[in-house]
């Protein structure tokens, strides 16, 4: 069996946090012979790690149906074993990738006047070694102090997301807001009525609100006055507010495209879509045009006079939004017209007239 083990020498960790740690490394397990076949099985598969947090922690409140019962919970030996009072919350800690969501939330607390802290947790997205440079240039761009964190995995497995990716960032920024009396408010960039209650698969486990509320009950029959918050609805919130600022909007991470194929793509969209009767594309630095984030994207801020409208490429970011419907979005599929996938994608957002006048055919064919 491969594994994703956490390596980590903290001065200071609290035992809560190694149980969660060693629950992280559990959920990779089990999900390991799942991972790479789509399939509804990975429900079962997280549901029992739901089941461990209650059964281990909030003895008696465990809901029925699951695999694992009280006697033969692997996290039954689990307790909390020792009592941390509640700090008076000076700070807002935001767990930070320097991505749209993490980069808007930043804003909006800073801009609601609150003292934010941004923490980035080096080494657990193995897909992106880089990630830590943007956030810093962001944190900068921001004038918000950042922390980096690392920890590192080991294994085959080490690139793949694990279901408890996002819980065992917040413990960490937990972690560190304990060890230097920061506070216990953690923000998180999930969304509340975003997709990803409902594609667990596709969107990952770890961004969906049923395991923030699994996470939040744990800790807080630890820590009383804890607080994870996802105050954002949906991407589009996170759209509006980055995009007011043209230099943070340039550098914020924003595209899904392994880094080694992203200038290339993005030079070759600009190529292409370049045609004499259109204007020149322009598509924002570190974009590379073709995943759906940049394709959201584009529509958004061409809908929003922020980039040119270069009608092919717009057309071709549509197209590609409803091509990938069946299999991002399998319980879309009765999408129909071009408003239909707008609510999917861009929800909140007006269409321009421009676009009401074609059809759904027009940007599938
Ligand atoms: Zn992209």
């Amino acid at each position: 069996m491969s594994s994703q083990r956490i390596i980590t020498d903290k001065h200071f960790v609290h035992p809560l946090f190694e149980q969660l740690v060693d629950m992280y490394y559990y959920c990779n397990m089990i999900s390991d012979p799942f991972y790479d076949c789509l399939s509804v099985s990975f429900h079962p598969v997280v549901n029992p790690l739901l089941e461990c947090l209650f059964l281990g922690f909030k003895k008696g409140t465990g809901r029925g149906g699951f695999s694992y019962g009280t006697t033969n919970s692997p996290f039954m030996n689990y307790r909390p074993r020792v009592l941390i009072s509640t700090v008076k919350d000076l700070v807002v800690v935001v767990c930070f990738s320097g991505g749209k969501d993490s980069t808007a939330l930043a804003m909006r607390l800073k801009e609601e006047g609150k003292t934010v802290c941004l923490y980035f947790l080096k080494g657990i997205n193995k897909s992106y070694p880089d990630e830590y440079k943007r956030a810093e240039k962001v944190a900068s761009i921001l004038g918000l102090p950042l922390y980096i964190d690392e920890i590192k995995l080991s294994g085959k497995s080490a690139f793949k997301e694990n279901p408890m990716k996002n819980q065992v960032v917040a413990t960490f920024a937990l972690n560190y807001c304990l060890s230097r009396g920061l506070g216990t408010t953690i923000v998180f960039g999930d969304f509340t009525e975003d997709t990803a209650d409902k594609a667990a698969w596709d969107r990952n486990w770890s961004d969906t609100v049923e395991m923030w509320d699994a996470y939040r009950t744990v800790i807080q029959s630890i820590i009383p006055g804890f607080q994870l918050l996802t105050p954002f609805k949906n991407y589009t919130e996170t759209l509006a507010i980055v995009s007011k600022n043209r230099e943070i909007l340039e550098n914020v991470q924003g595209c899904l495209a392994p880094m080694r194929f992203r200038e290339h793509w993005r030079e070759q969209n600009i190529k292409k879509y370049h045609p004499n009767f259109q204007v020149p594309l322009e598509l924002l630095p570190h974009r590379c045009g073709n995943c759906w984030k940049c394709c959201v994207e584009y529509i958004y801020l061409v809908d929003n006079g922020i980039l040119e409208y270069n009608m092919a490429f717009y057309v071709r970011c549509l197209r590609r939004l409803a091509d990938k419907l069946p299999t991002e979005h399998p319980y879309h599929s009765g999408v129909k017209t071009i408003e239909e996938l707008y609510k999917v994608y861009l929800p909140g957002v007006s269409i321009p007239d421009r676009i009401k006048v074609m059809t759904y055919g027009q940007v599938t064919s």
